[in-house]
């Protein structure tokens, strides 16, 4: 008798993100999209803020600007962020916290660095991915969910040595919080030295994995994966498994979505399907259909 052996989704590309700034000038490093990575269907963005040091006085932030037609999901891990928005929302980001946020037919918001931070200076560091909507659902209304940190689903193997919070989808037989619209996988791993951790990922989804501190090692790849590098993987297989060869602990995202395959028009904050569509949401942005922020 022969025994199925299971096939591990092999690196199909490992790229390093791009520093750049954004904002009102937020040191980042976006993963993607870069020259060499246009999308991960359906990602459409994947950008580190920081880490930073920053001053007292010194934070700086994301001033008011639109979205249309995707989500935007905020995963804060150092620092404090206050969302504003031209539906009248107000947010507030602490470590480890979340926010999803369905930016649907288009919304005026502003993240920006919490007061005691502004006040006190100190660090800073988080993640932002936009996910994208089918043609369906993109002119759906604005909608959030909001997760405080000790709300995060978490999991670890008996000997600690592999940790995820899991912010969507499952991972050590433990179920993820957020409901969204694009079926998702998106993980926070953290493995100590030595650790492996091996992840059901369906094989119809695009996955990819960045790698934040140390250096991980995976499938079909002998070099291990510093800190910056966007690792996209292959089809093959419903597994992967990523390693820590390192003596310094190594954190992750891994992060998978079932593709959408409509075609994308982006420009700027604005992703639709065609050009008369972009067209449409910067008239709507202009004609001030998608609102303005009250500051009162
Ligand atoms: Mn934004």
């Amino acid at each position: 008798m022969t025994r199925t052996e299971t096939k591990y989704r092999s690196v199909a590309r490992a790229i390093p993100g791009q520093r750049t700034l954004e904002g009102g000038g937020v040191e980042i490093t976006r993963a993607f999209p870069t020259s060499q990575i246009e999308e991960i269907d359906p990602f459409l963005l994947l950008d580190q803020m920081g880490p930073l040091q920053i001053a007292p006085g010194q934070a700086t932030g994301f001033p008011e600007h639109p979205h249309r037609g995707f989500e935007t999901v905020t995963y804060l891990l150092q620092g404090q962020m206050e969302h504003k928005d031209s539906f009248g929302n107000r947010g507030f980001l602490e470590a480890g916290d979340v926010q999803w946020m369905t930016a649907g037919s288009g919304l005026v918001h502003s993240e920006m660095p919490g007061r005691d931070l502004v006040r006190t200076g100190g660090r800073l560091e988080g993640f932002q991915v936009w996910v994208n909507l089918p043609a369906r659902d993109k002119m759906t209304p604005p909608h959030y969910q909001e997760l405080k940190a000790a709300a995060i689903p978490h999991a670890q193997t008996a000997n600690g040595g592999v940790q995820v919070k899991v912010i969507a989808g499952e991972a050590l037989g433990t179920r993820g919080a957020i409901e969204s619209r694009t079926p998702i996988l998106y993980l926070h791993l953290k493995l100590a030295p030595g650790a492996t951790h091996v992840q059901d990922v369906p094989g119809s989804f695009n996955a990819f994995a960045y790698v934040f501190r140390g250096e991980a090692r995976f499938e079909g790849v002998a070099k291990p994966q510093g800190e910056g590098q966007v690792v996209v993987f292959g089809h093959e297989g419903d597994q992967i498994s990523v390693s820590n060869p390192a003596d310094q602990p190594v954190e992750l995202l891994l992060i998978a979505g079932e593709p959408i395959g409509e075609p994308v028009a982006r420009y700027g904050p604005f992703v639709m399907n065609t050009r008369d569509e972009l067209v449409k949401a910067f008239e709507d942005f202009r004609g001030g259909k998608m609102g303005t922020i009250d500051e009162g």
